[in-house]
């Protein structure tokens, strides 16, 4: 079993978590990051790191998050068609740069944390 990511980092995505995994395998969603079920190793580095408990081990995730497995699945399942996530810092830096992915995502998803 892989570790999964679910809502709650909506409106955070703060990108914490990337600088923690040993192997990248954190990808750029449109709302949230993903992990990719068959890289991740199960380590348990990146669930301490996230401010808003939004990562799981797939056996502890709360039931109104479920579908969040099958949906980290999905995102990843073509190979690695989505970016892989940017580490925190050049993710913080972007927030300024007008336009800029980090720029435009805390525009359409203001924190609700
Ligand atoms: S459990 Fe480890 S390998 Fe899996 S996503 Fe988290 S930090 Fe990366
Ligand atoms: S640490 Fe948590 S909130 Fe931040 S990007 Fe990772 S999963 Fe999302």
């Amino acid at each position: 079993m892989a570790y999964i990511v679910a809502e709650p980092c909506i409106g955070t995505k703060d990108h914490a978590c990337v600088d923690v995994c040993p192997v990248e395998c954190f990808y750029e969603g449109e709302e949230i990051l993903w992990i990719h079920p068959e890289e991740c190793i199960d380590c348990a580095a990146c669930e301490p790191e996230c401010p808003v408990a939004a990562i799981f081990e797939a056996t502890q995730v709360p039931e109104q998050w479920q579908h969040f497995i099958q949906q980290n699945a999905d995102a990843c399942k073509d190979g690695h068609t989505l970016p892989v996530a940017v580490q925190r810092a050049v993710w913080e830096a972007q927030k300024e740069e007008e336009g800029s992915e980090a720029n435009l995502y805390y525009k359409k998803y203001p924190a609700k944390h």
